[in-house]
């Protein structure tokens, strides 16, 4: 079966049985999953039956595979398998990042890791960053992610070494170049008046030209056109209070002439929910309102974090047909406050899940998010809320899947749908007793039981073994950039030190700041 669409390179029709294992579907016994055969052609699930249909063709599949590479089979009895997860937010510019920072809000952290301040990277760090981050992902069960990606410098050659990597490890990827043309610190509005000019060069940034921002994005729409199989293109605005007017109306003319999904963040912190109330006057401060007024609350949008939505602005995104890529674990390290995703289920808002940073969560775990989202309904309610974890495997496949605009490709195991899928040991204890598949993969799994993921009918990692890179290898290529990157590391944190006092008094000031709601527990 050769594939015509666009940006699909021809795959000839190879063959994929998995065999005999407990396929997940969202609309069946969840508990229980049925006993089912999958069959994969070139990129896509030809069938999903029962073990006694279709047994010519299983068996033909099966001869052949002993004297072709063109079939395979996969027994899969006494596993399970599931639709690949969707990382619905993440970035991978700081991957290297990971366990460097920990006890810091979210301004503070950014004075670490933004790449602004990191500027050049060497073309080996970029390639092994990208790598490890795909890696970390396909390994967790994560067969596509949304790579929210600030390019610096923002040119040609970065880019192209960033979707080659991703090419080479097989992973799906959404990939969005990240534009902002106001450059300070979110906090900015709120620091005390006595800081240094030194401190505030450091705080503010160098702001950007919107029309660069928007021409240099779409010249890579056109000359990128189609990505390699796999890749596709999303657009980001880095945040609406992070871009003039301008900047945003052009993304949304981009969105609307390339038809492509938007994912932005909105609301992460007090301090840009403070800062909306302050400059969105003429939308009483809110920057969902604000992002309608520009073009961007579409059904194509989704937001990062909004921890600090109101009510009535779910129900505007909720009456756009805009979503929530749910940073559970990011929210809490940068101490942003919890989301109030219960409210925002309830208002209609459709819910995906992210890993964000490997340095403000340290872990592309979608087992942590999914396990993080049903728990922390009870932070705000005592009762029983109704974040189940059938909902979090919905949210971190399904609904992963509709953000990336890639709804009915991805996200179940349905004939015609993309291969996307992970196979999972049942027989690690986190498993014993089988109890509950949805309930056990969302509270029990840890990660340990992935042991076979596949991505658009490619076999990349085998009984736990990537079969597209040599991870030897990659190794030691981390070991030949790890010794500057630290060493640039430690000399931005020095060289910055200067402004976390001031950063430190302006979030405490903030504590006191009204913005109508209250994201955090009282203690
Ligand atoms: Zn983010």
């Amino acid at each position: 079966m050769a594939e015509t669409r666009s940006g699909e390179a021809a795959i000839p029709d190879r063959q994929l049985l998995i065999r005999g294992g407990r396929i997940y579907d969202h609309d069946g016994d969840i508990d229980d999953p049925a006993v089912r055969d999958v069959l994969v052609r070139g990129s896509r699930i030809a069938s999903v039956t029962a073990p006694d249909e279709e047994l010519e063709l299983k068996r033909e599949i099966a001869r052949r595979a002993t004297v072709s590479d063109e079939a395979r089979v996969i027994e899969a009895r006494g596993k399970l398998v599931i639709p690949g997860f969707v990382n619905s937010h993440y970035h991978s510019y700081d991957v290297l990042a990971k366990g460097l920072l920990e006890d810091m809000p979210f301004d503070v952290w950014a004075l670490h890791s933004q790449p602004a301040y990191f500027g050049r990277r060497s073309k080996a760090e970029i390639r092994a960053r990208t790598l490890l981050g795909a890696l970390e992902c396909l390994r967790s069960g994560i067969t596509t992610l949304q790579d929210m990606n600030s390019l610096v410098p923002q040119d040609e050659e970065t880019l192209d070494t960033i979707l080659s990597a991703y090419a080479e490890i097989g992973i799906r990827v959404v990939f969005s170049i990240a534009v902002r043309d106001v450059a300070a610190l979110d906090i900015a509005p709120f620091l005390p008046a006595d800081v240094p000019e030194a401190a505030m060069a450091i705080i503010r940034g160098a702001p950007k030209d919107a029309r660069e921002e928007i021409a240099f994005v779409e010249r890579q729409l056109g000359r990128l056109n189609p990505l390699p199989p796999r890749l596709s293109w999303g657009l980001s605005p880095s945040g609406p209070q992070r871009s003039s007017r301008a900047l945003l109306e052009g993304i949304g003319d981009l969105a609307r002439r390339y038809q492509l999904p938007i994912f932005t963040h909105v609301y992460e912190t007090k301090a840009q929910t403070a800062k909306a109330r302050a400059i969105y006057g003429e939308h009483g401060g809110s920057m969902i309102r604000h992002l309608g007024d520009v073009g961007l609350l579409t059904p194509r949008t989704t937001i990062a974090h909004g921890v600090w939505l109101t009510r009535d602005e779910m129900t505007l995104m909720a009456e756009h047909g805009s979503g929530i890529a749910h940073n559970p674990i990011s929210n809490l390290k940068l101490k942003s406050g919890v989301a109030p995703m219960q409210a925002a289920m309830q208002a209609g808002v459709r819910v995906a899940l992210g890993c964000d940073n490997c340095s403000c969560g340290d872990c592309q775990s979608m087992f942590q998010a999914m396990k993080m989202f049903c728990l922390l309904a009870a932070v705000g309610d005592p009762n029983p809320t109704g974040v189940r974890a059938a909902d979090a495997v919905r949210a971190a496949t399904l609904g992963g899947a509709h953000a990336m605009g890639l709804d009915g490709e991805i996200g179940a195991i349905r004939a015609g749908m993309k291969a996307d899928l992970v196979i999972i040991d049942l027989d690690d204890v986190a498993y014993q007793p089988l109890n509950s598949v949805a309930r056990q993969l969302v509270f029990s799994e840890t990660g340990r039981g992935v042991e076979t993921t596949i991505v658009d009918g490619e076999i990349v990692m085998f009984e736990r073994r990537i079969a597209t890179i040599d991870e030897a290898a990659l190794r030691d290529e981390l070991a030949d950039v790890m010794p500057t990157f630290r060493r640039d590391f430690a000399n931005i944190a020095e060289a910055n030190r200067l402004a976390v006092p001031y950063l430190l008094a302006a979030n405490d000031r903030l504590k006191a700041h009204d913005v109508g709601m209250n994201r955090f527990v009282a203690s």
